[in-house]
């Protein structure tokens, strides 16, 4: 797709078999809210995940079971699975033996510099990258003494200072993620970064909240940072269903017309001249093509006088009012029938579709 975005230029990593960086796809990532010892639960949660278009997935490893348990989830899921390690590096190492694809930690709270040493050793004998995290909320003490406060410019200092302890280790596989809650220092943290470095960044908002403000504040910060060209992989942070984040980073970036993927709908505020109940319709509709990956544009509009018309851009559209239902491709109508037929006749127009695609 032609985008008018040029983005930055990164370092390219590799995450499995997924490429983050360079000219690699932006992609979607999510975290499990599962137990990671709960093999079956975290495994059922990826799957859906995975049906949703997700393309990493972070799991949390807080105990020795955990770690262990990341080997037998890789087995059974097909998406890369990225280790979330705090305070023990002994966790980070477990989990790298385990299989881990990758490992996000904070160097400066797994233990000390011998640690971290170790930590690295082994991400190095098994080629896998670290994601070094910095959160406005974690910072160090002198950080926060010499800036007063979480400061972008204290959060860049923070990140830099983890990579070069990385760096004079002579481990170069690294990306940054480097959150606030709040959009403006996500924007000013991300941007200042950017300038300092060319190694592949992770965006989001953390803690971003419920899905009503999370998906506004994220779409505001990712989709700017995004839009700047800034931004290698996404995760969007909700208080909700890991799907839910999968869902709204793909909408990210089809609104940017970064990404293709799957049904983008094209729907109607409704007005006075509707003629069918075009809110339950389109979440019908929604709902039945959830998981299909094959990209395309579908209308769905209140009324069969206006709708085409302002559907023009639409692959395949429908509209109803007076009883009649139409079916329209690229604002023409194509066919008449009766209104009850609405949802039946576009998800039989979208599989004839697909097999033309
Ligand atoms: S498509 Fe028809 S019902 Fe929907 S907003 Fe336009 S005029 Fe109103």
């Amino acid at each position: 797709m032609e985008s008018i975005i040029k983005r930055k230029k990164t370092r390219q990593i590799s995450i499995g078999n997924v490429k983050v960086g360079g000219d690699a796809v932006i992609s979607v990532q999510s975290m499990t809210n599962t137990r990671t010892s709960d093999i079956e639960a975290t495994v059922s949660q990826i799957k859906g995940l995975e049906d949703a278009g997700c393309e990493i997935i972070r799991v949390a490893v807080p105990d020795m079971d955990a770690a262990g348990a990341v080997k037998e989830i890789k087995s059974a899921v097909s998406i890369p699975v990225i280790a979330d390690v705090h305070f023990d590096y002994r966790l980070a190492i477990a989990a790298v033996k385990s299989g881990a694809d990758g490992l996000r930690i904070n160097p400066g709270n797994i233990g000390g510099e011998k640690k971290v040493q170790e930590v690295v050793k082994c991400a190095k004998d098994f080629q896998i990258p670290i994601r070094v995290g910095v959160n406005a909320g974690s910072l160090e003490k002198s950080l926060l003494k010499k800036y007063g406060t979480a400061t972008p410019e204290a959060m860049v200092e923070s990140a830099l200072g983890k990579v070069g302890l990385l760096r004079d280790l002579d481990f170069h596989d690294i990306k940054i993620s480097i959150k606030a809650s709040d959009v403006h220092r996500t924007l000013a943290a991300y941007r200042l970064l950017s300038e300092k470095t060319d190694l592949p960044l992770h965006v989001g908002v953390t803690e971003a909240g419920a899905l009503f403000p999370g998906v506004v504040k994220s779409s505001l910060g990712i989709g700017m940072l995004l839009a700047e060209g800034i931004g290698d992989t996404i995760r969007v942070s909700l208080t909700r269903d890991p799907v839910e984040e999968v869902r709204v980073g793909f909408e990210i970036l089809k609104a940017l017309e970064i990404r293709k993927h799957g049904v983008e709908i094209i729907s109607c505020p409704t007005c006075g001249r509707c003629g069918i109940d075009l809110f339950s319709i389109v979440e019908k509709v929604e709902k039945a093509l959830m998981k299909r990956p094959v990209p395309i544009k579908i209308a769905i509009m209140g009324c069969v006088v206006n709708g085409p018309g302002e559907a023009m851009e639409a692959d395949i559209g429908i509209a109803g009012g007076d009883g009649t239902g139409i079916l329209f491709r690229k604002g023409e109508v194509v066919k008449k029938f009766p209104q009850e037929k609405l949802v039946e006749v576009l998800l039989a127009e979208v599989e004839e579709h697909d097999k033309e695609a």
